[in-house]
């Protein structure tokens, strides 16, 4: 068990011919066997990656050989397979987006790094506020306590929503943070140009604060949402770890994120086993009629696929062979 691992990692640095870099990074990636997504752009670069012990290492052993990335930190993640299904190496013009009016440079302005232990005593006091630096479908399965959701689905709304809504914070400290601190990289220069004074970020991100084994966590409510299969990860490692979020259909407790059966809607909804189970992974009583009425829009893939995750993650391997005979029942010829 625990032969493959899942790297998260990012830099910013000038990449000289980022768009020459991204192919040829692409090709090192390919050839290793690793699979994942990576952004390359004038600014830096931003990865996850899953690939064996072997391969992860021989890539960390590569990058480090370039002086570029020498001091990169690498977040490591122990799996059981790969968490993505195939590789991509994408060229943008930033790794982390803001509008052109808004976007800072955070090798020339960025708030104070606090390692996991600082941040957790600083969010014990009275004269901070706690800002979720992520989109509100993270927030919903899980944030710090105390900390204030941000009405954002898309890294691009924070200048605007800062704006809006934290004026009135402007004499308190303001403590960001976000899942492997890039986007604080960002968020804290954003809130300095905003007027805030006192601004700080958890160093590592979420993940890292969870590994940390003075906190292990303490203070994280619910899960931590991730952007490959995994879907979320467990953060607090401590007697205190708690599910903050509802089920869609029936309100009960559940951090389960699963996307709708319905592939033309595939919304993300917090979902209980129990009602996956009855309501066959549709979000709502309009996509379950909606694929009735359109055979063509056939489910039979998505099933198949969901099949395939819950074996790979062990999240449930009862659910997984259920979906199977159904699968071999409703569409044995
Ligand atoms: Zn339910
Ligand atoms: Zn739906």
């Amino acid at each position: 068990m625990n032969k493959y691992r899942i790297l998260l990692y990012y830099k910013f640095i000038n990449i000289e011919n980022s768009e020459e870099f991204s192919k040829e990074h692409l090709k090192l990636c390919k050839d290793i066997g690793l699979k994942g997504r990576i952004l390359i752009a004038d600014e830096g670069i931003n990865g996850t990656v899953s690939g064996t012990v072997e391969q992860t290492e021989k890539y960390i052993n590569q990058l480090k050989r370039d002086d570029r990335f020498i001091d990169m930190i690498f977040k490591i993640d122990e799996a059981n397979d790969h968490a993505f299904k195939k590789m991509y190496v994408r060229h943008k013009k930033s790794i982390i987006t803001l509008l052109p009016e808004d976007d800072v440079n955070p090798n020339k302005k960025v708030g104070k790094y606090l390692k996991p232990k600082e941040f957790y005593q600083m969010l014990q006091r009275d004269d901070v506020v706690i800002v979720d630096g992520r989109n509100d479908y993270e927030y919903d399965i899980g944030h710090f306590r105390g900390a204030i959701r941000p009405n954002v689905s898309n890294f691009k709304e924070f200048p605007k929503w800062i704006d809006d809504n934290l004026s009135k914070y402007k004499n308190k400290k303001v403590l960001t943070y976000c899942t492997g601190g890039i986007r604080c990289e960002k968020l804290t220069g954003v809130l300095l140009d905003h007027g805030f004074d006192d601004v700080y970020h958890l160093e590592g991100g979420i993940v890292t604060y969870g590994k940390d084994p003075e906190v292990r966590g303490r203070l994280w409510d619910g899960k931590c949402y991730v952007f490959d299969e995994r879907i979320s990860v467990k953060i607090n490692n401590t007697d205190e770890d708690i599910v903050i979020s509802k089920c869609t259909h029936c309100g009960e407790e559940s951090d389960r994120y699963i996307n709708c059966t319905n592939d033309d809607c595939h919304k993300q909804h917090i979902c209980c086993e129990k009602c996956e189970k009855e309501q066959e992974g549709f979000c709502s009583h309009n996509c379950r009629q909606y694929i009735l009425e359109h055979p063509e829009r056939d489910a039979r893939l998505r099933l198949k696929e969901k099949a395939n995750m819950y074996k790979r993650y062990n999240q449930n391997h009862e659910k997984a062979k259920e979906i199977i005979n159904k699968l071999d029942k409703n569409y044995s010829a």
